[in-house]
């Protein structure tokens, strides 16, 4: 399958790392392979699976400066199905350093082309803003997951977004798309909350996802202790919230995870089991 989807939204705090880890997390769980790929000099997706910082490892710095070919520098996460491609610091020099590359723009999609059908999904986590990084991106997913929170100035920037979207579609790339809109942070006590998730329902349509991610502390504290909220909280909200966005995402492309898989056989092998115990027991003359 091997499908790249992107997490974007060049204004800042908008949720899209903790989407790229707790939506890989939950997917992970769910039974699928997914790759995590940190483009953000910040580094924060790396950090939230358990890897900290360290700017002398590999990282996809080194990939997109074709320093080190990605199969090399993945790395492993807690979670069995659930890989790294880590970020670092030096990403930021990256923008300036590819800028004479007649390729700039398409550096990431020739390092996860080789790998990409090694793995069911790829979460992209970008830095907040339209620069290079994000270009990569852009040429690199098949599809898009912009997150927003429910404030007025919401689809502020929205246009640009698009607008840098519909170039990189006609230079590199024309089927990515933005496949889903999700509201994060979520606050439903609120009516500002309401007229905003009305307005960008009638702006956005069946792309605005059904799940809206709850404003919920368990998320804002589990990536200090480097794990997924699945991992460090799997009774909070938030952890219910991102399994919810996980099935949803894959219920619209008609994917069945391998736990939903066995959950079904499990089902079908009680209900034979049952049917089986009602039926009357056999006796044989002459009884006893
Ligand atoms: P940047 O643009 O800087 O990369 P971002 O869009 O990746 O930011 P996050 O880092 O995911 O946004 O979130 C911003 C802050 O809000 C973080 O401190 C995060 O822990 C917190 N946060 C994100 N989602 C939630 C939530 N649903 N409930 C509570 N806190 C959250
Ligand atoms: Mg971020």
């Amino acid at each position: 399958m091997g499908r790249i989807v992107g997490l974007v939204n060049q204004k800042g705090g908008v949720g899209k790392t903790t989407t790229a880890i707790n939506l890989s997390a939950c997917l992970a769980l769910e039974g699928l392979k997914v790759l995590l790929v940190d483009c953000d000099p910040q580094a924060n997706a790396s950090s939230g699976v358990g890897i900290p910082r360290d700017d002398d490892r590999h990282s996809i710095y080194d990939v997109l400066m074709e320093l080190a070919p990605a199969e090399q520098v993945i790395l492993p996460t807690e979670i069995e199905t659930l890989f790294l491609l880590p970020g670092s610091k030096n990403l930021t020099g990256a923008n300036i350093e590819l800028a004479p590359a007649q390729d700039r723009a398409l550096r990431l999609r020739k390092a996860l082309d080789p790998i990409k059908d090694k793995y069911d999904m790829i979460l992209l986590d970008c830095p907040p803003a339209l620069d290079l990084l994000t270009v990569n991106v852009l040429a690199a997913a098949n599809s898009l997951i912009v997150t927003m929170q429910a404030e007025y100035f919401a689809l502020e920037g929205i246009s640009e977004l698009i607008s840098t979207l519909e170039r990189v579609r006609q230079a590199y790339n024309p089927e990515a798309k933005i496949e889903g809109v999700l509201l994060t942070m979520y606050d439903d006590r609120t009516n500002l909350a309401q007229q905003v998730t009305q307005t960008l329902r009638q702006h956005f349509k069946e792309q605005l996802f059904k799940t809206v991610i709850p404003r919920n502390i368990r998320l804002a504290e589990a990536p200090s202790h480097g794990k997924p909220v699945a991992l460090y909280d799997p009774r909070s909200r938030g952890t219910e919230a991102y399994f919810e966005l996980a099935n949803e995402y894959l219920a619209r492309n008609g994917i069945e995870s391998p736990r939903a898989k066995k959950r079904a056989e499990e089902l079908a092998i009680a209900a034979s089991v049952e049917r089986e115990s009602r039926k009357p027991a056999v006796r044989f003359w002459p009884y006893s």
